[in-house]
């Protein structure tokens, strides 16, 4: 497995991603006791969810427009992507330009199970089962290629860049971690900073944004400029945030439902 391409589309001089150390990569090639998974956020052209599972050395990734649901009636396109070094895994931060410009939240992470031992054979035969055991995403999911993958065709190489651009279908399989729940907007927030993306875009907004965002116009457009209004808002009232968050604790203390409330009751039959 290779991260050549993962470089060669990025240029690290203006990227706050992670590089990749070959050593990490050679070592995690070998077997390991527990694989990593993570799921990022990402809005740049497009909001969409990446997922990343550990193998080989690298993060297979996938990119999950609607992002994962626990709903097994749904079934998530996800294209796979150029795999990621090892340690994007807990990445967060801002892309200020170029390759993936805009907003990474870490969503989710943990690690993750093949349901069987040769993970290539079944890339390669197009379907993975696995089971997850994260904050936000558990139990048995599988991933199957879809169809018209560029390079389905008779006598066409199989090699690792091929497998970037094929199209996958990701779904959740039915167990006591699956139910009728919008997962991405229950839990919407970062779980390394438990932070929105106003939050992560607060503590390094790139100048250059003011007069020129990565997006403009449409419905990601009005997205972004209201994240960075209300980063900006929140950048602003830093060094005096006292009476904000006693007002706001205040606040939550109030709407907090009370043990038997209807609000308690729901959360309640929901798990
Ligand atoms: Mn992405």
């Amino acid at each position: 497995m290779s991260i050549a391409r993962y470089r060669q589309k990025r240029d690290f001089t203006v990227s706050p991603e992670p590089v990749g150390d070959d050593r990490v990569r050679v070592e995690r090639a070998g077997p390991v006791a527990t694989r990593f998974f993570c799921v990022h956020k990402h809005l740049s052209s497009r909001l969409h969810y990446d997922l990343r599972l550990e193998h080989g050395g690298v993060l297979l990734s996938w990119a999950v427009p609607k992002g994962p649901s626990v709903d097994p009636r749904d079934k998530r396109l996800a294209r796979q992507v150029e795999d990621h070094p090892i340690e994007y895994g807990m990445f967060e931060g801002v892309i200020p330009d170029g390759y993936g410009a805009g907003i990474v939240m870490l969503w989710d992470y943990g690690t993750w199970t093949p349901a069987v031992d040769d993970v290539d054979d079944a890339l390669e035969k197009g379907e993975l089962k696995f089971t997850l055991d994260g904050y936000k995403l558990k139990g048995s999911w599988v991933l199957v290629r879809t169809r018209g993958w560029p390079g389905d065709r008779a006598g066409a190489h199989h090699d690792a860049t091929a497998r970037e651009g094929r199209s996958w279908l990701l779904i959740k399989h039915r167990d006591e971690w699956s139910g009728p729940l919008d997962i991405t907007t229950f839990a919407p927030l970062s779980v390394k900073s438990a932070g929105d993306f106003a939050d992560i875009l607060a503590r390094e907004m790139p100048a250059a944004w003011r007069t020129h965002p990565p997006v403009r116009g449409g419905a990601t457009g009005a997205l972004l400029a209201g994240i960075m209004k209300e980063a900006a808002r929140r950048k602003a009232s830093r060094g005096r945030p006292a009476r904000r968050r006693t007002a706001h604790h205040a606040s939550a203390r109030k709407n907090r439902p009370a043990d038997g409330t209807a609000a308690g009751k729901r959360m309640r039959r929901r798990s």
